[in-house]
């Protein structure tokens, strides 16, 4: 194992137990991975993050899909990881959790648009809900394909979000970004006053230099 892989498994181990401690994800749910160059570091199938060790995340290759490295068995949505990283050269890290607000908003079937900076500068695009289908097989793996082409996060109904990133730590704020964004939009709900951005207050963040310089620290590993 190089030492990158060790510095990616640690980030991999870290990154998990925060989405435990801020209740992302209970027990063996959801699920990470972060790639080093043809190789993608996955969680293991059926374990918990809180409990999970860098043994845990296994190497599989991005070109065949099998196991290269470690001895348990990948994710069972492993295709929808791998998927992710053909879809977008661009990324390095997929997070994958079950929030609970993130599951009830999809129910809606309504694309989650921008309505802070944050939003625009951190997820950096509307969230498009993919409609139920069993987890882990090629047709949902390749509906999840379609979506992170052109979307950095996803509601998966009746299922969770999954997020792309340049790196973890991007991927892992956009997951957190948007359970917090749609638990804004349930009080907007509730108070029964909602505002999202239009087009042009959109484009106006996406090209200030504020907004430009918060990115490029977030996409420094
Ligand atoms: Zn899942």
């Amino acid at each position: 194992m190089t030492a990158s892989a060790k510095a990616i498994k640690k980030e991999l181990v870290e990154i998990g137990k925060k989405l435990e401690a801020k209740g992302q994800v209970i027990g063996p749910g959801g699920n990470t991975s972060a790639r080093l160059g043809d190789m993608v570091y996955m969680k293991a199938s059926g374990v918990c993050f809180e409990e999970a060790v860098a043994a845990d995340y296994v190497g599989v290759s991005l070109k065949t899909g099998e196991l290269v490295e470690g001895k348990k068995k990948p994710t069972c949505e492993k295709l929808a990881h791998l998927n992710c990283y053909k879809a977008r050269p661009d990324i390095g890290a997929v997070v994958h959790t079950h929030p609970a607000f993130s599951v009830a908003y999809a129910w809606l079937g309504e694309t989650l648009a921008p309505f802070t900076p944050d939003f625009v500068a951190i997820i950096g695009s509307p969230v498009p809900v993919v409609k139920y289908m069993l987890p882990a097989g090629e047709v949902i793996a390749g509906k999840i394909m379609e979506a992170v082409r052109t979307h950095n996060a996803v509601l998966l109904e009746n299922h969770g979000i999954i997020c792309v990133g340049k790196n973890l730590k991007e991927a892992y704020f956009r997951a957190l970004l948007v359970e917090d964004s749609v638990k804004t939009v349930l009080g907007g709900k509730i108070l029964g006053a909602l505002k999202y951005f239009d087009e042009k207050q959109v484009r106006e963040l996406d090209t200030s230099d504020f907004e430009k310089y918060r990115r490029a620290l977030l996409k420094k590993q």
